[in-house]
């Protein structure tokens, strides 16, 4: 009568797309702590899905590179495991680069998932960098059926969010980048978002409070980083309202085994060779936080300038060096290598 997970790597080479694929019942792992748990989840009564026993939760996650959008993929699919579902997430990068554009995604059903692929109809889809909206080849609206549920990491309310995003689906809105910062002392959101998708979803705080607890110790062996990671999740959690989610629809009768989309070249395989291009690119979207140069402390050893991994640190007509802020993605390797700390960075939040 228990579950224990059991993590299946798939990797297709040619499209660079793993899967972290949850099977159960698997195995038998007697006598741990965890197992008294997941007894515990499964005969617990369940309180999402309450549809039909097909419906099917599919939760598309947005973020950037950094950010933590696949944690959060898998700490909602851990803590629906604990509730007693079958869940499947896993991550899509395009550029494997801190700041570049990911999805993540987890599928939660009360059957067994035979759906494979990326989720393209999503009842969720969680925005955890909000520029994204504007990114024409990222659409993270895409897919999202009427009645489904958009999230947005913002500063703003979900009415100016959906107004200026064009919405016309629910809008949820929370300011995560602030209580990262407040709580975390970091723009690290995988925990935060996390609790966000279960509220919305259905999940139970305890399975949640495991999930994290689970997930985030295999990342970090900080006992008092895990405690607050529990914290700013419930945290968030218990801040968003509950709503109702009306697309969960049933899982698709007769889907082969795997079902992936095919992608137009220019998407899977967009032309990064073509000489210059990444100029056109303007990763200073992506930034939270920018470098700002002190030029009373700072020497001109140039460290700062070949630290740079974008190379978008040039030299004043004084031999200071100063950010191409359209390109400077925030990565602030600058500040940590400048030996003088004479670069600091101040907070950016982005304006409409
Ligand atoms: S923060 Fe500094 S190191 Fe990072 S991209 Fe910007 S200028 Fe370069
Ligand atoms: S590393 Fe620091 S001291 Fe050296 S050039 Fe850059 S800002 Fe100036």
């Amino acid at each position: 009568m228990y579950r224990i997970p059991f993590q299946v790597m798939l990797r297709n080479f040619n499209t660079n797309r793993s899967a972290g694929v949850y099977l159960s019942p698997l195995a038998d792992h007697k006598g741990s702590a965890l197992q008294e748990k997941v007894v515990l989840f499964c005969l617990a009564k369940q309180n999402l899905l309450k549809g039909t026993d097909e419906a099917m939760f599919r939760v598309r996650f947005h973020g950037r590179g950094g950010q933590g959008a696949k944690v959060a993929s898998r700490v909602l699919g851990t803590a629906a495991f604990f509730e007693g579902y079958y869940a499947q997430d896993f991550p899509l990068y395009g550029a494997e680069r801190r700041g570049a554009p990911i999805s993540a995604f987890t599928r939660i059903s009360k059957e067994p998932i035979l759906e494979r692929g990326v989720i393209t109809e999503p009842d969720i889809v969680m925005i955890m960098d909000e520029t994204l909206l504007d990114d024409l080849q990222v659409r993270p609206l895409s897919g999202l059926p009427e009645g489904g549920i958009v999230f947005v990491n913002t500063a703003h309310t979900s009415e100016e969010a959906k107004v200026r995003y064009k919405i016309t689906a629910q809008v949820v809105t929370l300011d995560l980048i602030k209580i990262g910062l407040d709580m975390l002392g970091r723009p690290v959101l995988s925990t935060l978002a996390s609790g966000v998708a279960s509220k919305l979803v259905g999940i139970r705080e305890d399975a949640l409070g495991m999930a994290v607890e689970k997930e985030i110790s295999e990342i970090i062996p900080d006992k008092d980083l895990i405690a607050k990671n529990r914290e700013v999740a419930l945290y968030c959690y218990r801040t968003i309202q509950a709503v109702e989610v009306k697309t969960a629809q049933v899982v698709h009768k007769g889907s082969p085994v795997f079902s992936m989309p095919c992608e137009a070249a220019s998407v899977s395989s967009p032309s990064i060779n073509v000489a210059g291009n990444t100029f056109l690119r303007k990763t200073g979207n992506w930034r939270v936080f920018k470098p700002v140069w002190n030029y009373e402390v700072c020497t001109k050893c140039r460290i700062c300038v070949a630290g740079c991994p974008d190379g978008c640190i040039a030299l004043n007509t004084e031999g200071f060096p100063y950010a191409d802020y359209d390109h400077c993605k925030g990565c602030l390797i600058c500040v940590e290598e400048c030996p003088m700390k004479a670069i600091g960075s101040e907070r950016e939040v982005h304006a409409w």
